[in-house]
């Protein structure tokens, strides 16, 4: 189990996020229920070269899992699919196995059975997300990652330039497009429009 009790994680993420909040317990158990499956006792500690995860929304959950996690998306360890689903996969470097974490639909549902007396919604949640057993909240399933060299915290490689805009690119970002190094705005991902 993680080093930190609940209460200890509750008070980091409240600190981190500028709120407490039930997504905010969601994230943490979501996350506490990965390292478990793992077995990676001290994520943030021991064992903080085994990990990366993927998160799948821009919400609270999701700031929550780096609190008990570790990973960072500074030190490229923590990924970010934008798929809108409250889920993550926790992949385990050392053992060569990951696990996707999913918060089911019923669980808001659940809160209300749980809590019918708590009339504002957030309060309500955050109690029941807190007491629910992990199977009533969560949906699992083992997956396999693929993770490239260039995808790994520490990875090095030299850097190269865009034919097109000169900019930098890491991490072999660059794409080639007949014959010409092209940074992926420049090779028509781009999500904005210079004015
Ligand atoms: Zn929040
Ligand atoms: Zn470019």
């Amino acid at each position: 189990m993680p080093l930190k009790s609940f209460d200890e994680y509750v008070a980091l993420a409240a600190a981190a996020h500028g709120h407490m909040c039930a997504g905010q317990i969601l994230g943490l158990r979501l996350a506490m229920h990965g390292m478990k499956l793992l077995g990676i006792d001290d994520p943030a500690g021991a064992d903080r070269k085994r990990l990366v995860s993927f998160v799948e929304i821009d919400r609270c959950a999701t700031d929550a899992i780096p609190i008990v996690t570790g990973c960072r998306l500074g030190k490229r360890a923590l990924k970010f699919r934008d798929f809108g689903k409250v889920a993550a996969t926790f992949c385990d470097l050392r053992d060569g196995r990951a696990v996707r974490v999913v918060a089911k639909e019923s669980s808001k549902q659940r809160a209300r059975e749980m809590y019918p007396e708590i009339e504002d919604r957030n309060a309500q949640q955050m109690h029941a997300y807190r007491a629910m057993p992990e199977d009533d909240l969560f949906d699992i399933q083992w997956v396999r990652v693929r993770l490239g060299p260039e995808d790994m915290p520490g990875y090095k490689a030299p850097r190269v330039t865009c034919a097109e805009c000169a900019e930098g690119i890491n991490f072999k970002r660059e794409v080639v497009r007949d014959g010409r190094l092209l940074c992926r705005a420049c090779a028509g991902e781009r999500y904005y429009e210079p004015l």
